[in-house]
């Protein structure tokens, strides 16, 4: 076939440039640390810095206020994928950057955004965001805590679970009711900043998995939060989180591909090597179609979520594609830890097995961000059903 009919190189040369500075910083600043941070359930803030001065951190913010300016999303997605390949399942980066610092770049005023995002950029400002509450995550139009207008600000009271950097955040992007029980459609966001009086934040919560990566509840007690903190336009929260959400659940799944690619790899490795009944384990019919199994479908994993991603860069990634993106690759996931787990005999079930460990981790992916059933429902809408 002759060359301009072949599918250009999704990664370009300085993509891999990038991808070596990540590999470099991570062997560096987060793989000597990560059992003590594993130990104490939370990222030193001297790694945030230092990941804002290496150039990780709003990578798509402007670089007027401290960014790379960088819009193409195939450089978090190396993030993401060395992140994952390195065994660093903290800190928070994607919630971070993918998530908060896009709402910021993108909703906010100026003097928002000179206040906010150099120093989120820099590392020195930690990000979260708070959406899901103790009565439940998936139905978001549910949402129980309410900021009332009172004076030059208004007043916030609720409760948030499960809260992603909950413990390090200084930027709490939270969604709260202003308009009564106008459904999805009474919602505004609000940045909380770290020292917010009526700001409770709840014991660190001890997770099957991801332990390094701080995470906790944050409750609202009158909480006094300028005007000044709103963003965007009131009641239009539901609005920007709709249109945040394909970008949200992609950058899920870019984990979820890069954790199933390297688990496989180490699945087959083991299956190469450990022997039984005189042979490689490998070499077993069984095992043998569970890993060309896996192995496909990891591969065509790769070509949809690569699509997907120079989808987001041309603005045209749909809420579809990102539901079809989250569940399947996160399910996936799932299944490639699983029969690794079993691949790994006696030895995979120990907890400091790396084996033990991205099965722990992979669980939650089916969950947050949106869980699989919820993605189903997204589809199912989309075929008139
Ligand atoms: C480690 C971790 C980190 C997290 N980080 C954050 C964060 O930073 N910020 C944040 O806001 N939230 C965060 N979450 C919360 C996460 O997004 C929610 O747990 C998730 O949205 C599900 O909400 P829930 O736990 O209340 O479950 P529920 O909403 O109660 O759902 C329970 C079950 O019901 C199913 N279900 C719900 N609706 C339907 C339906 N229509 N049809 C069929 N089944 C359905 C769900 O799929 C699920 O299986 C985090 C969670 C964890 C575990």
């Amino acid at each position: 076939m002759p060359d301009e009919h072949l599918e250009p190189e999704h990664f370009q040369p300085e993509h891999a440039g990038f991808r070596k500075l990540c590999q470099d910083f991570l062997a560096r600043e987060a793989v000597p640390y990560h059992d003590e941070w594993e130990r104490a359930g939370i990222v030193s803030r001297g790694f945030w810095r230092a990941a804002g001065a290496a150039g990780l951190l709003g990578v798509g913010v402007p670089a007027e206020y401290g960014g790379a300016g960088q819009p193409d999303y195939r450089y978090p997605q190396v993030l993401a994928e060395e992140l994952i390949a390195a065994g660093v399942t903290a800190p928070g980066i994607v919630a971070h950057n993918d998530i908060v610092a896009s709402y910021l770049a993108t909703r906010t005023t100026a003097e928002q955004r000179a206040r906010w995002l150099p120093g989120l950029c820099a590392g020195e400002l930690i990000a979260a965001i708070a959406l899901t509450e103790p009565a439940g995550g998936s139905d978001l139009s549910a949402m129980h805590t309410t900021a009332v207008r009172d004076g030059d600000g208004y007043l916030l009271n609720g409760q948030k679970t499960f809260i992603t950097n909950g413990e390090n955040a200084d930027l709490i992007l939270v969604a709260a009711r202003t308009a009564g029980q106008r459904g999805a459609q009474g919602v505004s966001l609000f940045v909380v900043e770290r020292d917010t009086t009526g700001l409770r934040r709840g014991e660190p919560m001890a997770k099957l998995g991801w332990h390094a990566s701080d995470t906790c509840e944050l409750t609202f007690t009158d909480c006094r939060v300028p005007a000044a903190n709103l963003i965007g336009k009131e009641h239009a929260g539901s609005a920007y989180l709709m249109s945040g959400m394909p970008r949200e659940r992609l950058s899920i799944a870019t984990v979820a591909l890069a954790a199933a690619e390297k688990v496989l790899a180490a699945a087959v490795a083991h299956a190469q090597q450990r022997h039984a009944f005189g042979q490689p384990i490998g070499s077993l019919q069984h095992n043998r179609f569970t890993l060309a199994t896996l192995d496909t479908e990891v591969a065509i994993a790769r070509v949809f979520i690569d699509r997907c991603v120079r989808q987001l860069n041309s603005g045209r990634l749909s809420v579809t594609d990102a539901a079809r993106a989250k569940w399947w690759t996160t399910e996936l996931q799932v299944r490639v830890a699983d029969r690794a787990v079993q691949l790994f005999g006696g030895s995979g079930y120990l907890r400091d097995n790396p084996i033990a460990k991205e099965w722990a981790n992979s669980r939650v992916q089916t969950i947050y961000g949106g869980s699989t059933e919820v993605m189903k429902e997204l589809i199912g809408r989309s075929l008139g059903l």
